[in-house]
């Protein structure tokens, strides 16, 4: 009989009487480390990657208003992180470590525990005083807990916020005013089940799938048509005066769909993801078109 160990440290047990000459691979693999790519969960800000949801982030940010303000994203954080007792909050205090032979503190992940500065292994992280347990991801529900319960299975989403005011000098270059900032809940993002900690390392996705509502699901990618502009003419679908119908539909990387058509009485009409359709003097209203340039458009 053959032991072997699967990524989640699970021990199979074999009772063939053929011997294994190909170990099964992992196969949700790709799924995983795709999820974990998207997340970077257990990362310091700074170390995060410019993929996945630290992108989609800077990708929207800042979001400017009338150039003198400006809503910018600092960094984000997923999840709950506190030592046992809850006293110690927060990413930053998971990897704040203190030297023994320097005695240097700093804020950064360390390689087999050498310190930065003085290149000795006497490098340590700093635990929470009143109970001298590390800063670890806390859950508030485990992933059976939420399959009894019929809940989701999530973390917060909180993002760190600047709100940054401009003023204008004489020579008409932008000055900081003003800068407040803030830690904001976003959403509650639901995790690939379940979080497991492997080399030091939280990771999530060790089963590969999301759990909705208590019931598991998984992510099925497809394709997306390619953004553009479409013109196309209906050959089937003909009007009362046997006319084909003509529609134009502008399809963007991210967003909704817009699709303008011609009903019976040629009116131009405008349609956003297929929805209730109105028209389309009313839509280049609402894009802040006058009504003289509206008129010198259509
Ligand atoms: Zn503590
Ligand atoms: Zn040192």
């Amino acid at each position: 009989m053959s032991n072997f160990r699967t990524v989640k440290n699970t021990i199979r047990k074999s009772f063939s009487k053929i011997k294994d000459i190909v170990p099964v691979p992992d196969l949700i693999e790709i799924q995983s480390t795709s999820f974990n790519d998207f997340v970077q969960l257990d990362y310091l800000p700074e170390e995060r990657e410019n993929v996945g949801l630290e992108k989609v982030l800077r990708d929207i940010f800042p979001v400017e208003h009338d150039s003198d303000l400006s809503l910018e994203c600092v960094s984000y954080e997923i999840g709950n992180w506190a030592c046992t007792c809850g006293k110690v909050t927060g990413i930053e205090n998971r990897y704040k470590w203190s030297c023994s032979s320097c005695e240097k503190t700093g804020c950064s992940r360390l390689d087999r525990g050498s310190c930065t500065s003085c290149k000795k292994q006497a490098a340590k992280y700093i635990v929470c005083t009143n109970c001298l347990s590390r800063v670890g991801i806390c859950l508030d529900v485990t992933v059976d807990e939420c399959r009894s319960r019929g809940q989701t299975f999530s973390l917060p989403l909180k993002i760190k916020i600047q709100l940054v005011s401009w003023d204008r000098d004489q020579a008409d270059s932008k000055v900081v005013r003003d800068i407040k900032e803030q830690n904001i809940f976003f959403t509650d993002l639901p995790i690939m089940t379940d979080v497991y900690e492997e080399g030091g390392r939280f990771k999530v996705g060790s089963l590969g799938t999301f759990l909705i509502n208590g019931v598991d699901r998984v992510i099925v990618s497809q394709l997306h048509r390619s953004p553009g502009v479409v013109f196309s003419q209906s050959k089937k679908v003909k009007d009362f005066r046997d006319r084909p119908y003509y529609l134009a539909r502008i399809i963007p990387m991210r967003g909704s769909w817009i699709d303008f058509e011609f009903d019976s009485n040629d009116m131009l009409y405008v349609r956003i993801d297929e929805t209730t359709k109105f028209l389309v003097t009313t839509f280049l209203q609402a894009l802040r078109y006058t009504r003289d340039e509206r008129i010198s458009l259509l």
